[in-house]
This record gives structure tokens, sequence and C-alpha cells, in this order.
């Protein structure tokens, strides 16, 4: 700067040859370009933009669904298409990929060949996200009793070249764009916990990336809804393929506001389900429940209309910061049906120690918002321990994310009430809670905090 003036002030000053004064003239002309280069140059570096993409995932022709452990079932129609798609965030030298997938739960076995096949992101900084459909086909190639597994693996090899392809797009898609991050209650008939009715989390995260400049412009690139539940109105055993509750939430979204819908799971499990109760439980009494699409449009059209709502209060940040980094994760197999499952799938589970696994664990600053990633079906009680402990006023859990291995529960829940055997048997064991929660802040507590709202 002081360079430039003082070009500028010996141009006033000494009436010079043509020849200097041009000189003069050019050098400043030249610093004024470079100077100009040099902001704009950072200002750009630091512009986030965003992408969005997505693929039809449904088989053709359709194959059995699972909804967990056991022979999947047979089917005879679909309700909605099944989904993956992906949004793509680039920041400077900085990308990383959310990617959800209407499945059950989508392991890093698969998800690992995916990210093998995906340019220009690097492989941990790509979050794998199932949306917990209970009528999806098997992707885990559980075994029966007898060790053999029912899973199509010619659709899975499609499947991971769908991810791979749905990120790739996205990435082409990159634009300049704005954010809004809101947090909030989604209200009404959503979501409950089976066991305990009002245990469970009704916050709804919302992140919306929307295209700064373009022909698109302020308009949503995508909608990312963040919400603790399990897809499972239909479940597996009605003869149907389908998103469940998750296909209409897409479409009530895309088609109000535009752009790309995602979904993303929460601390789902033991047993915050999708709230279809016709006549509330009493005592001894069964309970009456709506398992058909129409309660599946109601729920997810409900919960679209909710989280368009959080989001549409929220404030549109100009210059959002991110930033994404992960950890590995290494979990003990204590479960006999897990060590069963793991060792007889064909999907080959390899890695390290015998009867321990390893994950991918990531944390992400999206604007005010931190997301930390749970391989699993965490419990309400574990997901409020950890979005409180978190950096944040929005903290956001991605549930069933890079893997998902059951069910975690705290310590002091594991094998405790009879409500919660099947958790407990369906978890790698005691401790898996535990040394979540435990690293997952350890790597909250190393991270950067996210910006203030
Ligand atoms: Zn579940």
């Amino acid at each position: 700067m002081k360079f430039l003036l003082s070009h500028l002030i010996r141009f006033k000053q000494k009436p010079a040859s043509l020849k200097t004064e041009f000189l003069f003239h050019f050098s400043a002309l030249a610093f004024l370009g470079f100077f100009f280069f040099m902001v704009t140059g950072v200002i750009q570096a630091q512009n986030l933009r965003v992408g969005a993409a997505l693929r039809i995932i449904t088989p053709n022709p359709l194959l059995p669904v699972s909804g967990g452990i056991g022979v999947p079932h047979p089917v005879t129609e679909k309700r909605g298409d099944l989904f993956v798609r992906a949004m793509v965030f680039e920041q400077g030298t900085q990308r990383f990929a959310i990617v959800n997938i209407d499945n059950l739960g989508w392991t890093s076995i698969l998800g690992n060949r995916s990210r093998a096949l995906i340019k220009g992101i690097l492989p941990e900084n790509i979050l794998i996200g199932a949306t917990h459909t209970h009528s999806a086909p098997d992707a885990y190639g559980f075994p029966d009793a007898s060790g053999k597994s029912y899973a199509d693996l010619a659709y899975l090899d499609w499947c991971v070249q769908q991810i791979a392809d749905a990120v790739n797009e996205a990435t082409t898609t990159l634009q300049p764009a704005t954010l809004k991050v809101g947090m909030g209650e989604a209200k009404g008939k959503i979501a409950y916990n089976y066991y305990a009715p009002a245990l469970y989390d009704p916050r709804c995260g919302v992140i919306q990336a929307i295209a700064s400049s373009g022909p698109r412009m302020g308009k949503p690139i995508a909608t990312l809804v963040n919400y603790a539940v399990h897809p499972e109105v239909l479940g597996n055993s009605r003869g149907i393929l389908s998103p469940d509750m998750i296909g209409p939430m897409y479409q009530k979204i895309e088609e109000t506001i535009g752009g790309i819908a995602l979904f993303m799971n929460g601390a789902q499990g033991g047993m915050i389900t999708a709230d279809t109760r016709l006549t509330y439980v009493k005592e001894g009494q069964q309970q009456k429940e709506a398992n058909n699409w129409e309660e599946c449009i109601r729920i997810g059209e409900l919960l679209a209309t909710e989280a368009m709502r959080i989001v549409s209060e929220a404030p549109v940040l100009k210059n959002p910061t991110i930033y994404c980094t992960s950890r590995k994760l290494e979990f003990p197999i204590d479960s006999e049906i897990m060590r069963y499952i793991l060792k007889k799938s064909p999907l080959k589970f390899v890695g390290g120690k015998e009867n321990f696994v390893t994950t991918q664990l990531n944390l992400l600053n999206i604007g005010p918002a931190q997301i930390l990633t749970v391989p699993g079906e965490a419990l309400p009680n574990v997901g409020y321990y950890v979005k409180r402990n978190m950096n944040t006023k929005m903290p956001f859990l991605f549930g069933l994310t890079n893997d998902a291995f059951g069910y975690m529960l705290a310590k002091v829940d594991f094998n405790s009430f009879k409500r919660y055997e099947y958790v407990s048997q369906t978890s790698l064991g005691e401790m898996t809670a535990e040394i979540y929660m435990e690293q997952a802040l350890k790597l909250v507590k190393e991270s950067p905090k996210p910006q203030d709202p």
C-alpha cells in the first residue's frame, strides 16, 4: 500500500517525461492488478462452494428386504425409490462429502470401495450414512443358522459404483454458496420411544446450502435434515421395498423449495421409532399402529415441513467456515452374535486384531454447527450426553455413519432392563458406547470450535 501511494504521489508532484510517466503508470497499474488479484484470490479461496447429486438404487427386479439379523423377506411391490444422495462442501483446499443411502446400514467394507472410486476428496473426508429403512436389500450379508447368506452381491457392487458416481457428480456441480443452519424441536406426531414414550430427542438439525450466484441464485442447492428415528413404518415383512417415511420427506422438500434433500439419522437406538400409534399404550393393552404407505407419507411430509420451518427461521451466513477431521476408532467384539455375523458374512470383514473392528469417526464444523458421526445406533441418552459436551449450541449426530455395528448402550444400561435384552444382544458389547463417548469427546476437545451463530 505504501509503495502504491508513493507512486501516485510522485505522479502528482513531478511531471516526468512521457516515457518515465508511462513506466510509473504501468508499474502502478501492474501493482494495482497484482493487489486486486491477491485480495480476490484470498477471498475466493475462502469462499464456500457446495454441490449435490443423487442416484436411484432401486433394484430391478426387486430384491428381498432386510430389517436386521435373519433371512431377508421377499417382496412383490415397491413404494417410492431407494436413493444415494451426496452433498460436497469445498473451501480453499478443504473438501468433504456427506452421503446418505436408503438402507438399514452401510458397512465400511462397501463404503471404502466407493471411497476408492471417488476423485478429488480424501477417503477420510467422505461420510457415508444409512437412513436405516427396514425395507431395503440386505447390505450386511446376514448369515442364517447354517451360515448361508442371501445378500445379492452384484446389487451391492452396483450400489458401490452409484455412491461414487453421485459424489463425483456432486463435485462437478460445486458452486458458490451461502448457508443456513437451524436447529429446533420438530413438532407433531413424528417419533417416540417405543420402550419409554417420552425418552427421545425431538431436536431436528437442518443445514441448507443456497446458491449465491448463477441462474439458481438464492435457491437451495441442498437441504440436509438430521433427526433421530427408525424409518420402519412399513418394516420388512409386508412384501414392500421402500425408503419408508424418508422417501416422502425427500419429495416434499424438493417439491416445495427445490434442490436435493438429504437425511442423516441420529441417536435413534433403543428404541426411537416413527410415531405410528393410533391409540396410546394402556397397561396390558395391545397398541394399534398405522403401518402403511399413507402413514409414511404423513410422517415424512410432517418431518419435511418441520425441517423447512426450522431452517427458514435461520439467518443466512454469508461467510461460513467449514472444517473436517477424522480418527480411527477400535471396538472389541464381545457379542457372540456379532462375531458370528462378521465371520460368516460374504462381505469379508477384515482389518485389525481378531474380535476387534475399526471404523472411521468424523468431526465436521459447518458454520455454527458441529457434527460427530456415530458408527451405529446410539441410545438417546448417549446421544444427549455427547451433544451437550460438543462445542456448539447446534450439535448434530450422524448416526449409522461410516459403519453400523448395531446398538450402542452406556455400560450401565447394557444387559439391564429386560427391555434392553434385544439391544444388548445386538450390540458389539458393554464398552462400545463408552469407548465411543470418550473418543468422540476427545476429538471435540482437540478440534477447533465452530463459528458463533
Ligand atoms: Zn435399529
